[in-house]
């Protein structure tokens, strides 16, 4: 039998749009708890997945990929029903006798475009908002990671209706023809210059997007703080899957009092975290291997340019093209003017930068675009202050790093460069819903028609009682 064409899919999908709109809570939840059970009874398949797509360790596959989504559904079905009620809203005096509500519209048929670094959690972390909302879902998984992205085909196909949600496999060009498609809601996952290509093609359907993109996370260690505990949350939250997280520390700027120590800690802590014979990480089975080739040379280019500008390595510096490995690298002496100061890292390599100044470190940071998060160690409440007041980001985690992923109840995403809209819990439910305005007037009693023209005296009048009310 033919397969059908994107634009068939898209209007089945269409069609089931608008019977899921009236679906109710108990119907979404029967869904939720469908995948949730799935993903129960299928760890094993979905660790095996992800460790031939990244050689991800089995134990890293369950806190990053498995929990995380699962949490994930938990909290959706704890509060679904209260997501899902209108809200009602005060009135304002000018509309005094009114009644109204927000009511939570699904947006309709949504498209879901996800990356390879956590190909299973950045696929369903959407997928469980969307089937929240009420949404139906067509799913494009990153064809970096194809052992995960045939897992999700065969869970897809295994759980829902075709016409609820479908996952389409492939690369650029199959994005090209689904883009083509007037979907209602584009949720995207990805850098920021492919991000660039979503809002573009969204701006020709006036699609509503989400747009969760990267960029350079800092961190910054104030001079009161515990290197020992500092150097420990860096590490496991930079050399997590070998780098490659959107809100991996990318530089970490120290203040100069604690930098020698800092930095001596930070080595021996790798060093604690992947223990192998002759420190040859490489034999470590805790320790990940780049994606594929393209990225691996990126960060050998990175690394090889910052060496050539004049950085030194501190540790690593050794990558194998052949296994894709590529070693924890610490870099110190770095300049403006190298690439890994300027791009996002997306990789093992770690620039550390000693400073004096509290303004100067914020001044550094500002000179490059908004990052997805900002880490700062400080157990000062001025320090905390004057960075949350003179920086911008999409988040921000005090005295640790990575872990605001987490939270069920924070809004996760970036600002300009690095996003826009928000995921997670009840801002995952609103990014698939319209928060329709919804305005009750009374047919007997309506204070308004006093100021309908022609304008009297009287209509005169309110409207000057008015103004000064106001
Ligand atoms: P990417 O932008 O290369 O790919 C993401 C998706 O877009 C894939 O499904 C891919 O098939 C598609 N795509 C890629 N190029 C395209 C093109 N030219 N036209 C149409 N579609 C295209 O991103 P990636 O390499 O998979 O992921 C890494 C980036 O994602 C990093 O910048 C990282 O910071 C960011 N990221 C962000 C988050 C977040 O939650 N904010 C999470 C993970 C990754």
């Amino acid at each position: 039998m033919e397969k059908p064409s994107f634009h068939e899919l898209f209007q089945t999908n269409k069609k089931s749009a608008n019977r899921l709109k009236k679906s109710s809570c108990q119907e979404r939840s029967s869904k939720l708890l469908a995948l949730k059970k799935w993903i129960h009874s299928h760890k094993d398949s979905i660790r095996e997945a992800v460790f031939k797509d990244l050689s991800k360790p089995p134990t890293e596959v369950d806190i990053s990929e498995v929990s995380v989504v699962l949490q994930e559904i938990s909290h959706a079905l704890k509060h679904l029903k209260k997501w899902i009620k209108p809200k009602k809203v005060s009135t304002p005096l000018s509309l005094f006798g009114t009644k109204g509500y927000i009511h939570y519209e699904p947006l309709g048929t949504s498209l879901i475009i996800s990356p390879w670094n956590y190909p299973f959690n950045l696929a369903v972390g959407p997928l469980v908002s969307a089937i929240s909302a009420g949404c139906t879902v067509i799913l494009k998984p990153s064809e970096l990671a194809p052992a995960t992205s045939a897992l999700l085909k065969r869970m897809v196909k295994e759980l829902f209706a075709p016409e609820e949600v479908m996952v389409v496999e492939g690369g650029k060009e199959e994005v090209q023809k689904l883009l083509a498609l007037p979907f209602d809601k584009l949720f995207f996952t990805g850098s920021p210059a492919t991000g660039r290509i979503m809002m573009e093609a969204a701006a020709k359907h006036h699609m509503e997007i989400t747009l969760e993109l990267g960029g350079k996370s800092p961190v910054l260690i104030d001079r009161g703080y515990s290197p020992k505990d500092a150097a420990q949350k860096i590490a496991w939250a930079k050399w997590l899957n070998c780098g490659q997280t959107c809100i991996a520390p990318d530089y970490v700027l120290v203040n100069d009092e604690i930098y020698d120590t800092f930095k001596q800690i930070l080595v021996d802590t790798v060093l604690q975290m992947f223990p192998s014979k002759s420190n040859d990480i490489s034999a470590c089975m805790d320790y990940g291997r780049i994606i594929n080739a393209e990225h691996h040379q990126r960060l050998q280019y990175l690394l090889e340019d910052a060496r050539n500008k004049g950085a030194t390595c501190l540790m690593g510096g050794d990558y194998d093209q052949g296994s894709y490995y590529f070693g924890p690298t610490i870099l110190e002496g770095l300049e403006p003017n190298m690439d890994i100061m300027r791009e996002e890292i997306f990789g093992p390599i770690l620039p550390i930068i000693k400073y004096t100044l509290l303004e100067e470190a914020v001044d550094f940071i500002n000179e490059l675009p908004k990052p997805l998060a900002v880490y700062v160690f400080t157990e000062e409440a001025f320090v905390k202050d004057f960075v949350l007041e003179n920086t911008s980001s999409g988040g921000v985690c005090f005295n640790d790093c990575a872990i605001q992923f987490g939270h069920t109840s924070l809004p996760f995403g970036g600002t300009n460069k690095s996003g826009m809209g928000k995921s997670h819990g009840y801002f995952g439910f609103k990014a698939f819903s319209n928060e329709r305005s919804v305005l009750h007037q009374k047919s007997t009693i309506n204070l308004l028609r006093n100021i309908y023209p022609p304008y009297s005296f009287k209509a005169k009048k309110i409207a000057d009682l008015f103004l000064k009310w106001i």
